[in-house]
């Protein structure tokens, strides 16, 4: 018997029930009520506690953003639910996460999907997330390091290439090669906005005949998507 464990079984399942809460309370707002069994599913199985630094573990199943080292942080549990409903992923998907700090909604992806492509531009994060999602055994995740807002790069690098695209960095302006990179009929959430203020949180689609269509879904505040050309 493991006491530990089970009482952190039974905090992700009370702060599921919360998550639900919300997502139902702000669907006016959203669109979208209610979270699909299988996203259910993901969240009742990713151990929160095991994506932040032992210092923060008590908070682990509390409904907010924690500190993650190098100024970034693990995203709100709530946000992490309705960005995961938002891209309606399929099992057949090949997503594409743009900043994976802690792994931990690459992890959420895994299980939802075929494939995880996930960028991270600071090499400590995607070392130390690398290793998490290695001891959790979810393998359909390849990390890379570098800037996510140039797409993923090298010979994977093409247009039409996604399915789901999900940024967890606030961009100034959609990125256009993320945008390139998702395929026709599919899907991209990201937080549009100044660094540091109340930022928009998007739903793009692109139809069948590549054409865009965006709506806002929720104000947001997220760290932001540091684009290295910027600098
Ligand atoms: N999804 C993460 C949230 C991490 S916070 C989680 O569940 O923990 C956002 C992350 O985006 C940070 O780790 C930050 O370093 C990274 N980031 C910022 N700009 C980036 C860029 N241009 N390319 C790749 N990653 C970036």
């Amino acid at each position: 018997m493991n006491g530990a464990i089970d009482t952190e079984d039974e905090a992700r399942r009370v702060l599921l029930e919360r998550v639900v809460a919300e997502i139902w309370e702000t669907g006016m707002l959203t669109g979208c009520y209610e979270l699909s069994a299988p996203v259910v599913r993901a969240l009742v199985t990713v151990p929160r506690h095991l994506f932040v630094p032992p210092g923060q573990r008590p908070w682990a199943y509390t409904d907010t953003a924690l500190g993650i080292g190098c100024g970034q942080t693990i995203s709100q549990p709530f946000i992490v639910a309705l960005m995961t409903e938002l891209l309606a992923l399929r099992p057949e998907d090949e997503v594409l996460e743009i900043g994976t700090g802690s792994g931990y909604q690459t992890a959420v992806l895994a299980h939802l999907a075929r494939r995880v492509y996930s960028m991270e531009r600071i090499p400590e994060l995607a070392a130390v997330a690398v290793q998490r999602l290695q001891a959790l055994g979810l393998d359909n995740v390849e990390i890379r390091i570098g800037d996510g807002a140039q797409g993923w790069s090298g010979a994977g690098a093409a247009v039409d290439r996604f399915d789901r695209v999900m940024v967890t960095a606030a961009a100034a302006e959609v990125p256009e090669a993320l945008l390139r990179q998702l395929k026709p009929g599919g899907r991209l959430v990201v937080p549009v906005g100044p660094p540091h203020r109340t930022q928009d949180l998007r739903l793009l689609c692109k139809d069948a005949r590549g054409q865009i269509e965006s709506r806002s879904v929720l104000p947001v505040v997220f760290v932001p998507l540091v684009e290295e050309r910027a600098a």
